[in-house]
């Protein structure tokens, strides 16, 4: 057989050489000024990400699992009951169980994320708070807004694939007390290794969280409370306020990208569903997940045309060993399917229309 393309799932290292020598200007600065924790660099990137968010207050943190495990902490929910969807990477869950509260899993709908009928369900009185993950950078349905204003429960929302992500005009990362980013190199705005930030707009909060991140201090020698070390080094903080810019552009081409997609695999009713794409949840498509019909098969089949897929994810978190012990207080699992039928097709700036077109064709070579 003849294999005519080689299609990356993502290319971290070409987006990075197009970004050269601006770059290597910006890492050789950092070394030069001598300020590699704190400082000017990590100041600039957190008013930078502020404003793209359009929120008060940013705080850098080492990564997007600390954030969400210091937003958490400083709400002291002392040992309640978060409501997170089964669907979703583990640090969502790992973050509720290390700050000492109870994951309570709950289904999502046809959309990936959280589904509001279970979300109805699974409100106790115990329920503190509930952690809606823009999954896949698709934004939940907004009317978990107003279910929690009835509740009275926090809303946390893990942003970490959700950069650029927006109900209507607004960013999301706004709805709820805090939201959690990652700066993880393969997210769509990453860094050079780890990093992650606390958006919020409360300022008790965004306090709070400053002084857990950095030993429970706001300076030198004053330490308040217990806190711990997680900080968004310098050199990570200059190189995202050097590609902070280019992230709206970027977006924008994921979503082309995406349309183009959504349009050739609409011919395969029934055997390929195509993401949700509701106008008013803008999807940053951090990824491409279709829903496929012998997925495995199709999943090698691409492989062997030089085409690289993803599984995102697949379990279900509630099934891993570790967390089997959290209730899912069970209904009918939808999401249950997904770990078995999802598959996440290349993805990122580095995709032109022609990979796009080779990998739908490939597909339909697959189920003709
Ligand atoms: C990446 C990710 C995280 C964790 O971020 P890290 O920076 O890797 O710690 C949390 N939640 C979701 C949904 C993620 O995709």
């Amino acid at each position: 057989m003849k294999q005519t393309r080689q299609v990356k799932f993502l290319d971290l290292s070409k987006l990075h050489q197009d970004l050269q020598p601006e770059l290597g200007d910006t890492i050789n600065e950092v070394i030069h000024s001598s300020k590699y924790i704190g400082g000017e660099y990590v100041e600039k990137f957190e008013h930078d990400f502020a404003n793209y968010v359009g929120a008060r207050y940013c705080i850098g943190v080492a990564n997007g699992t600390d954030a969400l495990e210091i937003i958490i902490r400083s709400l002291d929910l002392s040992g309640k009951e978060i409501i997170v969807p089964v669907n979703t990477a583990v640090p969502t869950v790992e973050a509720v169980v290390n700050s000492g509260n109870t994951p309570v899993f709950c289904d999502c709908g046809p959309d990936y994320t959280l589904s509001m009928d279970d979300l109805s369900r699974k409100i106790t009185l115990d329920t503190a708070a509930v952690i809606p993950v823009h999954l896949y950078g698709y934004p939940c349905d907004d009317i978990l807004v107003d279910i929690a204003d009835i509740e009275h429960i926090e809303i946390i929302e893990d942003c970490c694939q959700a950069h650029g992500a927006r109900w209507g005009d607004e960013h999301v990362g706004l709805a709820g007390v805090a939201s959690a980013f990652s700066f993880y190199p393969a997210k769509n705005l990453g860094a050079l290794g780890d990093g992650g930030a606390i958006i919020t707009n409360n300022e008790s909060i965004a306090t709070t969280c400053r002084m857990i991140a950095d030993h429970g201090r706001l300076t030198k020698f004053d330490h308040e409370i217990i806190g711990r070390n997680s900080r968004l080094d310098a050199l990570q903080a200059a190189v995202l306020s050097l590609k902070l810019p280019h992230l709206d552009k970027w977006v924008e081409h994921r979503r082309k990208m995406a349309q183009v997609y959504d349009r050739e695999l609409a011919s395969l009713p029934g055997l390929v569903y195509t993401p949700p794409s509701e106008i008013f949840r803008r999807h940053s498509y951090h990824l491409y997940v279709i829903y496929a019909k012998y997925r495995d098969n199709l999943r090698d089949y691409l492989a062997a045309r030089g085409i690289e897929t993803g599984l995102h994810y697949p379990f279900l978190v509630a099934d891993l060993p570790p967390y089997a012990q959290y209730s899912t207080r069970p209904t009918l699992m939808l999401a249950s399917s997904f770990p078995s039928h999802v598959l996440s097709l290349p993805m990122g700036p580095h995709l032109t229309e022609e990979d796009v077109l080779y990998v739908c064709g490939a597909i339909k070579d697959f189920y003709s």
